[in-house]
């Protein structure tokens, strides 16, 4: 039976005790960065098993911070994978290096080791590799490849709070690890990011450039233990956390063990169903990985369909299930096909499984019955246009 109302394909878990956190940092007539922000920090540091952590205003500004603290410029090349939101691109562009891109390991649409040893050259400086709907990239292997080659290694791990690879947390083995807590991930602040890392000096130089390059923040010369003086150290940016933000942070982290159990418990029933069908693939949680399931997409065998993949998509929408697709390959952006020259079977994996890929529903907010909609729908859609 048709579902009544849209499900989204991605939704919030923000409850009472978050909204009361959020209230309590308005009261406290403290806003911008401040005592929640270093607590979150702090909280966030353990989590992880890191050093340090630097609270962001996005993902995006801890990528670009920590390729800037690690000296990359201008000549420069950093590796990344095609299947990636474009940040992860971008702010590499924003340094003035140039971005590269190795193909994937089909499977699990994670960068490809192997491709990536070939793509580097006397200028690479850096690696961003992406743990891609939360699944851990084979990260031994990338450090190995990153220490013969003394590279910079930054993961963007946007989907990848609660992953990890070999029993070790995400955010305590790369150099530095970036973290998004933007409204549809996993741990939610509204917009908002953290670096993670042990490296002392990388910290201290993103905390300084995430206010202005200032050598103190606003803390630390509003409160009444503070000073008036700063310095500025660097050409910085505005790109710190408010404390409005943490608040969310600070509650969100504390209820992550459920949310995370929540997308597992969806996930497993999403896999024995789904694997039942020939004309799916669904995704692999390989014996080194602990999944965030930041996303669960799916793969269509679409041999066996009469459609494709858009089509599949306006067909579930028809049964008011929202879906996404993570993601179209960054080469093939108009910008980056003018820029850089990038055409068509430049990346031959990341563009096949492009073809075939869609991010169902998955979030603690789903009831069983949504759950089991979504089921239905992908069930009816396949009895419509199996081959
Ligand atoms: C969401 C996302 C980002 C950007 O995160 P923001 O916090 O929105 O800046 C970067 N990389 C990947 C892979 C993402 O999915």
């Amino acid at each position: 039976m048709l579902r009544k109302e849209f499900l989204p394909y991605a939704v919030p878990l923000i409850e009472d005790d978050d909204i009361a956190e959020v209230v309590d940092s308005l009261k406290s007539n403290w806003v911008t960065r401040g005592p929640k922000t270093m607590e979150f920090e702090q909280r966030f540091a353990e989590y992880v098993g890191a050093e340090y952590a630097i609270a962001v205003s996005s993902c995006t500004a801890a990528l670009h911070l920590s390729l800037l603290a690690a000296g990359v410029g201008p000549g420069d090349e950093v590796i990344t994978t095609p299947m990636t939101f474009v940040a992860s691109a971008n702010i590499v562009l924003h340094t003035g290096a140039k971005p590269v891109f190795a193909d994937i390991d089909p499977l699990t649409m994670n960068i490809d080791p192997a491709k990536l040893r070939e793509k580097i050259t006397p200028r690479t400086k850096a690696l961003i590799p992406v743990h891609i709907a939360g699944h851990p990239v084979e990260l031994d292997e990338i450090m190995t490849i990153a220490r013969e080659n003394k590279l910079f290694v930054l993961e963007d791990a946007a989907h990848a709070v609660y992953t990890q690879y070999k029993g070790k947390m995400i955010g305590s083995i790369g150099n530095a690890t970036a973290f998004s807590f933007y409204a549809t991930k996993n741990l939610v602040t509204g917009e908002g990011g953290m670096v993670t890392t042990d490296d002392e000096v990388l910290a201290d130089k993103i905390r300084v450039m995430s206010i202005h390059g200032m050598s103190r923040d606003a803390w630390n010369r509003y409160n009444v233990s503070g000073s008036w003086f700063y310095e500025i150290l660097y050409p910085g940016f505005k790109n710190n956390m408010t404390d409005i933000q943490a608040a969310l942070g600070l509650t969100q982290l504390a209820k992550l063990e459920r949310m995370q159990g929540a997308r597992r418990e969806i996930a497993q029933i999403y896999n024995s169903e789904f694997g039942k069908m020939p004309e799916l693939e669904i995704p692999p949680e390989l014996e080194y990985a602990r999944h965030a399931w930041h996303l669960y997409i799916i793969k269509l065998n679409l041999e066996r369909l009469m459609i494709d993949r858009a089509r599949f998509i306006e067909e579930l929408k028809s049964e008011n299930i929202g879906t996404s697709v993570h993601f179209i390959p960054v080469h093939l952006h108009p910008y980056y096909r003018d820029t850089f020259g990038y055409q068509s079977g430049d990346y031959p994996q990341a563009e096949a499984v492009y073809e075939r890929i869609i991010s169902l529903p998955l979030y603690p907010r789903m009831s069983k019955g949504d759950v089991q909609d979504v089921i239905e729908a992908v069930k009816r859609v396949i009895e419509r246009f199996r081959k």
